[in-house]
């Protein structure tokens, strides 16, 4: 860990993810006559956030800064500037960083595609600090080839997710003139010291009550150990390097930057003094936001830098109190994830908890996931098939899923704009394919209108739906092959295996049937020296189930879907 949080800040994390307000209790300290200081002091110790003039996006937000859900305005018309902090890359990104890349990256894809705003989004990589320096030294390589082995390993990742990349991935190797330019300004605004041992600290007691923007620091004292430090909440922005250390040159001797500066100056460098969104995991809220904040301000002299800070609940393994972490030993990696499971049923994993809420992970959860999925798929599959006239129904009660399909769509919108509410919002789909499911019930004999053109526009929308979410419905085949090749030998296969069953089960001599109950194959007796055709065709079924085509007898009619190898189908 970069640095050790006390238990106290750990609850406060936990607080402040759970939106509860603690008291105010922050250090007092002697606060510099500085233009920082004295701007707006009075309404900062009262804890107000400054509402930004722009456009409106109609979205409602939950912000860390005010503690509660806020209409989300950006400075220009419909442009989102948004800021991540990226990964450490010193290791394999595991299940807990998957989720909160996975959750921001959803709530990106809904501002963009149901909302239209253009999200430009910048993550940075840390590229440099103390647990690459020592895995190298461990390893026995370069820290920079280790560094981009797992940069690149990330990205992989991400992609398999279907994490859409940000406009640019920003290193901080590429970034040190900026960072030093950066620290330079800061010490010229009077808000940070160098010491004698190289060593350049943030002084927080300049920016008097306004340190603590962000978390309430009560009974918080801030890093231990550090000797050269004029107060435990006092932050390293330049560190002098020690023997064997990768280094830089600065005003103040060899060294590299600290943790926090790296976004500060990179986001600066990109958006200037102001940013519209700022993201991370619930853990980065306390020291790293609160002092890119405090980095942030005092270097632009400005009362406020970022007006949005996002935060991503916490995955936690089933059962265990704490997230999952490396230094825990308690994490799974994405590569090993994606052996058991897919980036799809991750995602519907995902949507189905709040961004901001504490995740399970189990087989359990997983399991739910994959069944949401699984309905989806078979609802996507049977309104398809119903369309093709491959499934045959009694006459569709249209009204009633217009209806539906309408209510469907404006109730979606209104929970995306509530905060992202991604559970309401798979609630209100689940209820849609409800309803169509109700009405697909296969029959042997039709005779009335059909409906195809409702179906076609619900499977539309559910695809869509579930297409901004980064769910891909069609992505299932894909696996497969994408030249379409397999699809159509199944076609070919199923059918001459449909023209089989029904010769196998048409019987001369059969008793009368009972009209439109679809249950009357069971009630015939196929010729005995048909039987082995019967059996044949059961095989056939069985046998290419586990390799995913699953074929589903409706009558004397088969349809068939592709399914990931090994899932079963319970439809
Ligand atoms: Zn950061």
């Amino acid at each position: 860990m970069k640095m050790r949080l006390s238990l106290a800040l750990i609850a406060n994390a936990r607080l402040l993810n759970s939106g509860f307000r603690i008291g105010h209790r922050i250090h007092n300290g002697v606060t510099k006559a500085s233009l920082l200081s004295s701007c707006n002091i009075c309404s900062r110790a009262e804890g107000k956030w400054i509402k930004p003039a722009g456009f409106d996006t109609g979205v409602k937000t939950y912000n860390s800064l005010t503690k509660q859900k806020e209409p989300l305005v950006l400075a220009q018309e419909r442009i989102a500037t948004w800021y991540s902090c990226g990964p450490t890359v010193y290791d394999h990104a595991h299940l807990g960083h998957a989720c909160s890349y996975v959750r921001f990256d959803i709530l990106q894809r809904i501002l963009s595609r149901i909302f239209e705003i253009n999200v430009i989004h910048v993550m940075v990589i840390t590229d440099i600090d103390d647990k690459i320096i020592q895995r190298s030294l461990e390893q026995n390589i370069s820290p920079t080839v280790l560094a981009r082995m797992h940069e690149e390993e990330f990205k992989r990742d991400m992609q398999a997710l279907r994490v859409l990349p940000p406009a640019v991935y920003m290193r901080v190797t590429d970034n040190i003139p900026q960072i030093v330019a950066f620290i330079k300004r800061i010490i010229g605004n009077g808000h940070a010291y160098v010491t004698s041992q190289g060593n350049v600290y943030f002084d927080t007691q300049s920016i008097g009550n306004r340190y603590g923007k962000l978390v309430n620091l009560g009974g918080i004292v801030g890093e231990l150990g550090a000797q050269d430090k004029r107060d435990p909440r006092d932050f390293a922005l330049w560190k002098a390097s020690k023997p064997h250390e990768p280094h830089w040159e600065s005003p103040w001797g060899q060294g590299r930057p600290g943790w926090h500066i790296e976004c500060s100056t990179i986001a600066s460098s990109v958006f200037g003094s102001q940013l519209d969104i700022h993201s991370g995991g619930i853990d980065l809220a306390f020291p790293h936001h609160e002092n890119e904040i405090a980095q942030s301000e005092a270097y632009h002299q400005c009362e406020q830098w970022g007006n949005y800070f996002l935060h991503s609940g916490h995955l936690h393994l089933k059962g265990n109190v704490e997230k999952m972490s490396k230094s825990l030993k308690n994490y799974v990696t994405i590569k090993d994830f994606l052996k058991s499971y897919t980036a799809n049923e991750f995602r519907v994993f995902c949507l189905l908890t709040r961004y901001r809420s504490a995740i399970d992970y189990s087989d359990a959860s997983m399991n739910e996931a994959r069944s949401t999925l699984s309905t989806i798929s078979a609802f996507c599959h049977n309104a398809q098939a119903y369309m093709q006239g491959h499934l045959q129904c009694q006459p569709i009660e249209e009204g009633i899923l217009w209806e539906r399909l309408s209510a469907t769509q404006s109730s979606v919108r209104k929970a995306l704009a509530d905060d992202f509410d991604t559970p309401k919002t798979v609630d209100a789909i689940m209820s849609l394919i409800h309803h169509g499911n109700c009405q697909l019930q296969p029959t042997a004999k039709v005779d009335g209108p059909r409906s195809p053109a409702v179906f076609g526009a619900m499977l539309s929308y559910v695809r869509e739906i579930m297409g901004v979410f980064g769910v891909d419905l069609l992505d299932i085949k894909e696996d497969h092959d994408s030249s379409g090749v397999f699809n159509n030998v199944v076609e070919e296969l199923v059918h001459f295996r449909s023209e089989v069953r029904k010769f196998a089960l048409s019987v001369e001599d059969q008793a009368p049937q009972e009209p439109h109950t679809g249950s009357e194959i069971q009630k015939r007796h196929p010729q005995l020296d048909r039987v082995p055709l019967l059996k044949a065709c059961d095989a056939l079924r069985n046998n290419l189930a586990p390799l995913g085509v699953h074929i589903k007898d409706r009558g004397t009619n088969s349809t068939w879907e592709i399914t990931r190898r090994g899932e079963t189908r319970n439809n």
